[in-house]
């Protein structure tokens, strides 16, 4: 059941409940101007309902951005699920969220995030036509995350040219926060260029694992943001940025693929006080959504339009640092004003 919440911020926002299943999660749709709101379904543990709602809000509103930076003609949306995806996943309350969609008529298209899978997106496309992510089908583009991860490690390499003088990243320490989908690959490729690793998780398996395959250092999960090293790749948690951690920060770059890095606006001033580049995330993200908007958008030739889109966002990525540059200003400052002048103008138009 779609239940409204009144939300002057964003144009639609839903709790969705099912009885039966038990489901408890929210939709929410910051806007529709550029196409119809596209972004992942998250599951995950919430303190309350308080905080899966403020999560949603953020999180839908960083899809608008996100889209906007990424030139597509998509608008931004987000869906959450409380609860543990362990544990709490049934395929009952799928199947509940993915009738909740299909409710929206198109206005929102789900894919994955954090806490579902693409045979989870598959149990959400029985019930609604609105999903992206799945692994089989005519214009289906599978697990976004590899896409994501090339994103990100582009990007942390258009940083370190600019930071450190050099793109190559041999012997760089770079200290990587999740080893999830995208934290894993990016690991991958990092390791191929000879980046030396630490790397922290929740999950011990995950790091032990991190340490055979890519000889990482290891790092406590309330640590990994305050280990010598040259980047911080925050690629688990939101938030991360705030003003607890950024003064016991010693890297000197932060670029990852976790959504909503800054807990606010003062985490980007602190940062760009202490002479740390901070890469806007959702520039640097933008990867898994490129690859799932080949599914929305019906794209025929997937690896022709991807390679051109990341092409396209490594462009925007260098804009944003030399304008921030120029202006002696946080890149997250710029990105943000770079995407409200392009709907400003949209809007114009
Ligand atoms: P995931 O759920 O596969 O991985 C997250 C990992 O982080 C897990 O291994 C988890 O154990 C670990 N983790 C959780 N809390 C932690 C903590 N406090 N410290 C250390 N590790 C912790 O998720 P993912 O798909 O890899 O996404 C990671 C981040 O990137 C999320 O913020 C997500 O929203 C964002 N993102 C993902 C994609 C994508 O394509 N998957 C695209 C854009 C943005």
């Amino acid at each position: 059941m779609l239940t409204r919440i009144d939300c002057s911020t964003h144009e639609e926002v839903y709790r969705v409940t099912d009885r039966e299943s038990g489901l408890e999660g929210l939709i929410a749709i910051h806007s529709t101007q550029a196409g119809p709101a596209a972004g992942g379904l998250r599951m995950r543990v919430y303190r309350g309902f308080d905080e899966a709602l403020a999560d949603v809000l953020a999180l839908s509103r960083g899809m608008t951005y996100k889209n906007a930076a990424a030139g597509l003609p998509l608008g931004g949306g987000k869906a959450v699920i409380l609860g543990d995806p362990r544990t709490d996943k049934t395929e009952a309350k799928l199947r509940a969220m993915g009738r909740a969609v299909a409710e929206l008529e198109g206005r929102y298209w789900t894919a994955e995030d954090m806490g579902m899978s693409p045979e989870d997106m598959k149990v959400l496309a029985g019930e609604a036509e609105f999903v992206a992510g799945l692994a089989d089908g005519r214009f289906a583009s599978g697990d976004p995350s590899p896409i994501t991860a090339q994103g990100v490690f582009n990007a942390l390499k258009i940083g370190a040219a600019r930071h450190f003088g050099s793109a190559d990243l041999k012997g760089r320490r770079v200290a990587v926060q999740g080893l999830g989908h995208v934290g894993w690959y990016l690991c991958d490729y990092l390791a191929g260029e000879g980046a030396q690793l630490i790397v922290a998780d929740t999950v011990a398996a995950r790091v032990e694992e991190a340490q055979a395959k890519f000889g990482a250092e290891l790092a406590a999960p309330d640590e990994i943001h305050r280990v010598v090293a040259d980047v911080f790749a925050p690629c688990a948690i939101g938030g991360i940025l705030n003003g607890q951690t950024v003064p016991e920060l010693r890297a000197s770059m932060i670029c990852g693929a976790a959504n909503n890095q800054l807990a606010d606006d003062a985490a980007a001033d602190a940062l760009h006080a202490r002479g740390i580049l901070y890469l806007p995330d959702y520039v640097a993200n933008g990867g898994g959504i490129i690859n799932a908007a080949t599914e929305i958008l019906r794209i025929e030739n997937r690896p022709r339009f991807v390679a051109e889109r990341l092409a396209q966002l490594e462009q925007t990525m260098r804009g944003i640092l030399a304008a921030a540059a120029r202006q002696d200003t946080s890149p997250a400052h710029v990105a943000d004003a770079t995407v409200e002048q392009g709907m400003a103008l949209r809007r114009a138009g």
